[in-house]
């Protein structure tokens, strides 16, 4: 690694005895828990039993719970559907997955934290029925939040008609303008806490296994060096959400949900200096040759931004210096982590 990094458990499989062996993990500087609605047939699957139990544990012990929010049972079915009718195409991911899929899984997960006093973080919303059911549950009780991706705000499902259609299939899948719009408005309003990157890349020939079966496709896009300019050239330029408040959904918020703060998430005597030299004048047209990853393509290829990081330092030292990568292997440290800090 090369930067710092922390570790969240992912939850698939829970007993009485795991739950006793919590804390021990806690102490091992790792305070949160991931957690699946979907994935029955990867085996990654929780019911909601397993989720109110770990919204419980989460209060009395202080840690974060990380929800990934689908109706599995609704999604298997209409896959099965469209690929019992041949539909195998791309575009049958995100119609395999609609809407409704994540916004009963979040209007779920919200009920269950409510009802056991838990602290929920429901990871990559996409919809605006799922930003609408955190706004009207935030009201209700505390300690719900919501993280976004660039890629739910930039690109809609169209993508998904292109002869590269599959290069887009993640889970959740792209939505709507509307969507868009109402993932902004739901940064701006501080709906949603956090925007991150759910990075995870497959190069074409990886995707390429399926090519002619979306249910082939391995679900994930990169996002990482994307991130920030994004943010800063379609919601701080297009006046959606204010310079501080990208500052706070990349850095502030997530630090303190996950425990960090204040070693990391601000500058001040004593924390890490984690730092990104920011050039709001750069401009670039996003593609694979001008960024840094190992990927063969980028998913926001032709897409022209105004504002580049140029330098980023990791507790004081350059790990990129004029949009060049000059860190060292092994220079990043595992982070442990406190307990999860509520936001106001
Ligand atoms: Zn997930």
């Amino acid at each position: 690694m090369v930067i710092d990094y922390g570790i969240h458990v992912a939850v698939t499989n829970l007993t009485e005895d795991l739950v006793k062996e919590i804390p021990k993990v806690l102490e091992a500087g790792v305070s949160s828990f991931k957690l699946f609605m979907p994935y029955r047939k990867e085996g990654l699957m929780s019911d909601d039993g397993r989720i109110y139990r770990m919204l419980e544990e989460s209060r009395r012990l202080g840690f974060l719970v990380q929800l990934h929010a689908e109706n599995n049972s609704v999604l298997e079915l209409l896959i099965e559907r469209y690929v019992s009718l041949g539909k195998l195409s791309a575009e049958y991911h995100a119609k395999s997955r609609p809407n409704f899929v994540e916004g009963e899984a979040v209007h779920r997960g919200l009920a269950l934290a409510a009802a056991a006093g838990g602290n929920l973080y429901i990871v990559h919303m996409s919809t605006k029925e799922g930003v609408a059911e955190l706004s009207r549950m935030k009201k209700l009780y505390s300690n719900l939040y919501g993280e976004t991706c660039p890629h739910y705000l930039v690109l809609t499902d169209e993508k998904y008609l292109s002869p590269k259609g599959r290069r887009y299939i993640m889970s959740p899948p792209l939505r709507s303008k509307a969507d868009n719009e109402a993932l902004w408005e739901g940064l701006a309003n501080g709906t949603l806490s956090t925007v991150a990157t759910d990075h995870c890349t497959f190069t074409d020939a990886q995707k390429d296994l399926g090519k002619d079966n979306f249910t082939k496709v391995p679900n994930g896009v990169p996002g990482t060096e994307t991130m920030i300019p994004l943010l800063y050239s379609e919601g701080v330029s297009k006046n959606r959400i204010s310079l501080n408040k990208l500052v706070e959904v990349v850095s502030y918020n997530p630090a303190k949900l996950f425990g960090l703060y204040p070693r990391k998430g601000t500058l001040n005597v004593g924390s890490d200096a984690d730092i990104i030299v920011f050039d709001p004048d750069l401009e670039m047209e996003l593609s694979q040759e001008n960024l840094h990853s190992r990927i063969d393509y980028s998913i926001y290829e032709g897409i022209k931004v105004k504002g580049m990081p140029v330098h980023v330092f990791v507790r004081g030292k350059p790990v990129v210096y004029n949009r060049e990568f000059v860190g060292k292997k092994g220079a990043g440290k595992f982070v442990p982590r406190g307990k999860h800090q509520p936001l106001n």
